[in-house]
């Protein structure tokens, strides 16, 4: 086992930086929702009898818990779509891969005062989206794990130059910001992609090193971030060949030698969008004498915005992102405020699904896991 790190260390190294990042996406990806994994985890869960269309509520909702924040002004549609966020590198000029921090702040501050709030992959995944009354779930997923994303100075403070810093400033201003994102690593990466810019191995104590490493990983689980494999350093798995489940599972174990004993990854993003020929493997595989890896979430690196995981198209063996690029989130934000009509709002309560009459051919129960149904009259036309 030793060797083959070893091995793919080595190969991590001999890429430039320039190889190793060519940045997710320039080759564009293939967004294929809906396409694929008729048999999709955690839908088996089983609904449960559904109430009557237009049934009153079962029970009141939970008292709310904790700053609400601002709210979009409106109604329910839990059928609604959500947009998952992909963010690179940050610095300037910008680019489709780069944001600078001052318009990644930016994007926070609009966000949430148009009433969106985080949560991560695995809320959504395991139907989880417990967020205020009128507001709008939102996935931020940034990739590659770079300096720029998080770093804590010599002080042991993080760097508020950095994406987690600006989060944690963002966060501590707008408590009701409550929510994580979701970063998606490559543990055997060139430096600075190798856990956020930690620096190469001659240059520091491999004890000093790990323990940057495990603060960073602590730091993400104790505030509600989720930790994302996004293979051992970048290869591209459609010509990974033998290796692609290599280049998954041990990259999985790599990040996970800094976490939690019982963390589970279940979120993965594909190196540039691209698949490995047999697609599945990305699902599923197994590496190192039959040692088995699952990714429940599979994300793409483009498209549009997604359905929810109880909408009859939900795939999470593919999800589609939405890359910040220059004006992109902007003119998306804008959209949003334009035409609300499919823009997924919140009911307020975790327990229940809420939607338009008009959605109710979306719905499939035997997707609600255990939540229950909440057919609403339509909104009159305004
Ligand atoms: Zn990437």
């Amino acid at each position: 086992m030793l060797n083959e790190w070893c091995r793919i260390r080595r190969a991590a190294a001999a890429l430039t930086l320039a190889a190793a990042l060519a940045a997710c996406g320039g080759e564009g990806g293939s967004s294929e929702a809906g396409g694929e994994g008729k048999d999709l985890p955690g839908d088996t869960t089983g609904g449960q009898a559904a109430p009557a269309a237009g049934a009153q509520p079962q029970s009141a909702a939970p008292a709310p818990k904790g700053p609400t924040g601002p709210v979009a002004n409106l109604p329910p549609n839990e059928m609604g779509r959500i947009m998952v966020l992909e963010y690179h590198r940050t610095g300037s000029p910008e680019g489709e891969f780069v944001r600078t921090l001052a318009n990644y702040k930016k994007d926070l501050q609009s966000l949430y005062e148009k009433g969106y709030r985080p949560v991560t992959m695995r809320q959504v995944l395991e139907r989880n989206i417990d967020i205020p009354a009128g507001t709008t779930p939102v996935v931020f997923t940034f990739d590659d794990a770079t300096r720029g994303q998080f770093y804590y100075r010599p002080d042991g403070s993080i760097d508020p130059n950095t994406m987690v810093g600006v989060w944690a400033d963002f966060k501590q201003r707008n408590p009701a910001w409550s929510g994580g994102g979701v970063w998606c690593i490559l543990p055997a990466a060139a430096h600075p992609s190798n856990f956020f810019g930690e620096t190469p191995d001659k240059a520091t104590p491999r004890a000093q090193r790990e323990a940057n490493i495990r603060k960073k990983m602590e730091w993400f689980v104790a505030n509600g971030h989720e930790i994302c494999n996004h293979t051992l350093f970048h290869a591209r798995l459609d010509r990974a060949g033998s290796k692609v489940q290599d280049y998954i599972g041990i990259g999985e174990d790599s990040i996970k030698a800094y976490l939690p004993a019982n963390y589970d990854i279940v979120t993965f993003a594909l190196p540039l969008g691209m698949w490995p020929a047999n697609r599945s493997l990305a699902w599923a595989g197994t590496y190192r004498d039959g040692k088995r890896y699952e990714n429940k979430v599979v994300l793409e690196v483009s498209g549009g915005p997604n359905v929810p995981p109880w909408d009859r198209e939900w795939n999470p063996h593919s999800v589609d992102r939405f890359i910040v690029a220059p004006g992109a989130l902007e003119r998306q934000l804008a959209f949003w405020e334009k035409d609300p009509s499919n823009r997924y709002v919140s009911d307020g309560d975790p327990r229940t699904v809420s939607y338009p009459r008009r959605m109710a051919a979306r719905l499939d129960r035997s997707k609600l896991g255990g939540l229950t149904p909440k057919e609403l009259p339509d909104a009159p036309a305004p």
